[in-house]
């Protein structure tokens, strides 16, 4: 039998696409990678996939898996040969239980994240994943590209959060590790060793994860630094004043606010001319009032101690919104801007004063005229430090003609600074040579013996991470 016949045979014909528009599989988010795939497959079950994985095995087909599409790094779709198979895990999208005195949630790889929000707050809890692509990626993608987001100062990132895996093997096998266990030392820990796999290792079929009560009453705060020091000043003392309450800290350069309100003139813009803004999330138990109590109190304290110049604290849910959208129009004022260099960095928050410092004036003697679009999740250290091309500069030009340039010397500043070229992100194809030369080869060496390992056919996202 035929591929093609083995893989309708498993998932049914009309769920194996070989003709007509499959740009949505076969183009990534931004636009940037287009492939070919021998064929887009969409099984609905575990048990398809298995089967899928199968028929690919026995005809050493290699297979990418894909979920919502929104990686930003080449991860999840085909190369152009025409002779990869998509694996689309989003017709498996089904809850499978909410445990709620377990605090634990199970589901199949292709829910997307806001559904499995929805779905715990349904139940009075909180699913603390949260990331500006949750409308459309997928746990099987968050899980295997070990997402971040804007929750990760009190929750950890999705890796923190995944207590069991379910997973198909390269072989067809299914590993069912659906565990809502919270102490378990019985080996060898697997699921650690799918999370950020990006496809390579497995196909995340679900997983069972952490739960929280879901908070009374969530506020948002912002504040305007002088200084990346004062911004690094300011997390401490809000560490210290609302523990884990605090469950936001993204901080803002005046230039990325320039450019949201230059493309996107009716957001609010309450700190103007500040040349750094921090927006801060607490997350309260007892209630509104209270949390905002707390905030007035620490930003009265960060004015006195000098870290903090102005601030304001939003009076209403709707009003924390507009913040956060502030925060989250980032992406797509500088999108409007022009391409730009994006970098997706992490050093320890003790060294991001001195890393900014001297990362901006390296590319400034470099580059005169560039522009830093410089936000992120401070708390976290980890920050987009993204390179705009010099106003009047055509932004398509300067990336094509610098990027390799510009990474070299951000990554080598990030390395001066022990930091990581790729904090969120993941390695793709994008950072896959990145990898291979910043790495410590004993590090690469264990990394192959893995992958050689499981997939010992190389058939499971070739080419990818390694
Ligand atoms: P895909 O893009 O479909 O796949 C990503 C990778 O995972 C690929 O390598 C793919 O092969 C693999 N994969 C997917 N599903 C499976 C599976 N079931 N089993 C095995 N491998 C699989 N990321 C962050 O970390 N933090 C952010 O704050 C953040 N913000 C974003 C904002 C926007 C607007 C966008 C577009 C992206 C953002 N991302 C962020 C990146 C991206 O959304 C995340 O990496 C997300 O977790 C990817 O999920 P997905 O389902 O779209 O995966
Ligand atoms: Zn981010």
């Amino acid at each position: 039998m035929s591929l093609l016949a083995a893989l309708r045979d498993a998932v049914g014909p009309a769920n194996v696409l070989t003709e007509g528009d499959l740009s949505a599989w076969e183009r990534d988010w931004r636009k940037r990678w287009n492939g070919q795939a021998l064929a887009v497959v969409r099984p609905g079950s575990t048990a398809e996939v298995a089967a899928v994985m199968k028929a690919c095995a026995a005809a050493r087909t290699a297979v990418v898996p894909q979920g919502g599409n929104t990686g930003l790094v080449g991860g999840g779709v085909p190369d152009m040969s025409g002779t990869q198979v998509l694996l689309s895990l989003q017709r498996c999208n089904r809850v499978r239980d909410i445990d709620e005195a377990n605090l634990t949630l199970t589901a199949d790889a292709g829910c997307v994240l806001q559904a499995l929000q929805d779905a715990a707050a349904a139940r009075g809890l909180l699913f603390p994943l949260s990331l500006a692509a949750e409308g459309s990626c997928t746990l099987g993608g968050n899980l295997a590209t070990n997402a971040g987001g804007t929750q990760v100062l009190r929750w950890g990132n999705a890796r923190d959060l995944c207590l069991g895996l379910e997973v198909v093997t390269a072989q067809g096998e299914v590993w069912d590790g659906l565990s809502g266990l919270r102490k378990d030392n019985t080996g060898y820990d697997l699921r650690d060793l799918f999370i950020g796999s990006e496809g390579t290792l497995g196909i995340i079929t679900a997983a069972t994860m952490k739960l929280a009560p879901l908070p009374a009453a969530t506020t948002t705060a912002l504040a305007a630094c002088g200084s990346v020091a004062d911004c690094v000043a300011l997390l401490k003392l809000a560490r210290a004043r609302l523990g884990a309450g605090l469950t936001g800290f993204e901080m803002m350069g005046a230039f990325p606010l320039e450019l949201v309100g230059r493309h996107f003139p009716t957001l609010p813009r309450p700190l103007p001319g500040a040349a750094w803004t921090v927006l801060l999330e607490q997350s309260d138990t007892e209630g509104e009032a209270q949390a905002r109590a707390r905030f007035e109190s620490l930003l009265e304290a960060a004015l006195e101690a000098g870290c903090v110049q102005d601030a304001v604290v939003a009076e209403s849910l709707s009003q924390s919104q507009a913040l956060w959208q502030v925060r989250e129009s980032i992406p797509l004022a500088q999108a409007e801007e022009g391409l730009n260099i994006k970098h997706d960095i992490s050093v320890p928050v003790s060294a991001i004063p001195a890393f900014v410092e001297a990362c901006d004036a390296a590319l400034k003697a470099r580059w005169p005229g560039v522009r830093l679009v410089n936000f992120g999740h401070l708390g976290d250290g980890n920050l987009h430090y993204n390179v705009q091309a010099p106003a009047g500069a055509d932004g398509a030009r300067f990336l094509s003609e610098h990027e390799h340039a510009v990474n070299q010397v951000v990554f080598d500043e990030v390395a001066r600074y022990k930091g990581s070229f790729s904090a969120e992100h993941g390695i793709g194809s994008l950072k896959r040579d990145e990898l291979a030369a910043r790495k410590s080869p004993v590090a690469l060496a264990m990394m192959r013996s893995i992958k050689a390992a499981l997939d010992p056919l190389n058939l499971l996202n070739p080419g990818r991470v390694l």
